[in-house]
């Protein structure tokens, strides 16, 4: 695990400190749709004393000679980078479609693979097919098929299949994504940050700049110059109100099963201090003008009553 910078994603001057022989992949997280620096992170893992120092320990690696590359895009679907959208940027990209996120299926997820040469992405594609299904090669339907009863267990795999019941609200949402849900999504986002852009107590989270615009996923407002503790008085006073907000995220060294792992909280400060000053106001496309308002005037209130 390596540190965050403050637009929280991976501190990329870290990474190579941290990789070792036992190193296979690199893991970034795109917080609230926030692509992380895939440019520099591609080049590590392509300079030369790195690839020198990677161990090939199965066949798949041993294929791509270097660290894998799979990007944690829960919340960045449609997030655009130097021209680019996430999904074509890393060997994998992994898109949720969990019900909290810009687009759902209540439950299940999207893998974009664009794995370089020898790699066939068909041959991928239906590899990872078998994992979801107990490594089975025949589905339900197939197997109804006329003619079609016999099936194979290739290996144990897992049962983690998207029920296509589940799909056909993703592809509902999926094909009005970008002209409707993720522009509403925007406009909430732009309406907070016109109206607490001249409040000096606020830093407002990173939206887009020459080279990147996010998906939108969360407005992950900081506040500055407070403690943990007054964070969390803060957010009890807008719940109060009426507001739903929410925290992104707790660091994973602060959480039971990491510490029980040996990660310090100490070693990742500025995951730390990002965290203890966060609120992450509510972004959906009903959202109202007024209401996005009115939740600004709570925030405000409360951080006047708190620490003003
Ligand atoms: C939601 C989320 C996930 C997990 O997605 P699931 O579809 O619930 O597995 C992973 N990473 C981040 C950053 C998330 O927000």
């Amino acid at each position: 695990m390596v540190d965050i910078t403050d637009d929280l994603t991976i501190d990329t001057q870290l990474i190579e400190a941290a990789i070792s022989e036992k190193t296979k992949v690199i893991f970034p997280v795109d917080i609230g749709g926030w692509p992380c620096n895939y440019n520099r992170i591609n080049e590590i893992v392509r300079k030369k004393g790195i690839i020198e120092k990677f161990k090939a320990e199965s066949e798949k690696q041993i294929s791509l000679g270097r660290i894998l590359v799979i990007a944690d895009a829960a919340h960045s679907l449609g997030a655009k980078y130097h021209g680019s959208l996430v999904g074509s940027l890393t060997d994998i990209t992994i898109f949720s479609l969990h019900a909290v996120k810009n687009i759902t299926t209540a439950e299940g997820g999207a893998i974009c693979i664009c794995l370089p040469y020898p790699f066939d992405i068909n041959d991928e594609y239906r590899l990872m097919k078998l994992y979801t299904l107990n490594g089975q090669n025949k589905d339900a339907y197939q197997k109804l098929k006329t003619g079609g009863w016999k099936y194979d267990i290739l290996f144990p795999g897992l049962k983690v299949n998207l029920p296509d019941v589940c799909a056909s609200i993703g592809l509902a949402q999926i094909r009005k994504y970008n002209s409707q849900i993720l522009v509403d999504r925007k406009s909430v986002a732009l309406r907070y940050q016109r109206n607490l852009k001249n409040y000096k107590f606020f830093q407002l989270p990173p939206l887009q700049d020459d080279n990147i615009e996010s998906s939108y996923h969360l407005y992950a407002l900081r506040i500055n110059d407070i403690s943990e503790i007054e964070r969390d008085a803060i957010i009890d006073d807008v719940i109060q109100s009426g507001v739903s907000v929410n925290v992104h995220f707790i660091p994973l060294p602060m959480l039971t099963a990491f510490k029980k792992l040996g990660y310090d909280t100490n070693d990742y400060p500025i995951a730390y201090r990002n965290y203890s000053r966060e609120i992450s106001l509510p972004i959906y496309p009903q959202l109202s003008e007024a209401e996005t308002d009115y939740i600004c005037e709570v925030v405000i209130s409360a951080y006047n009553k708190i620490i003003g």
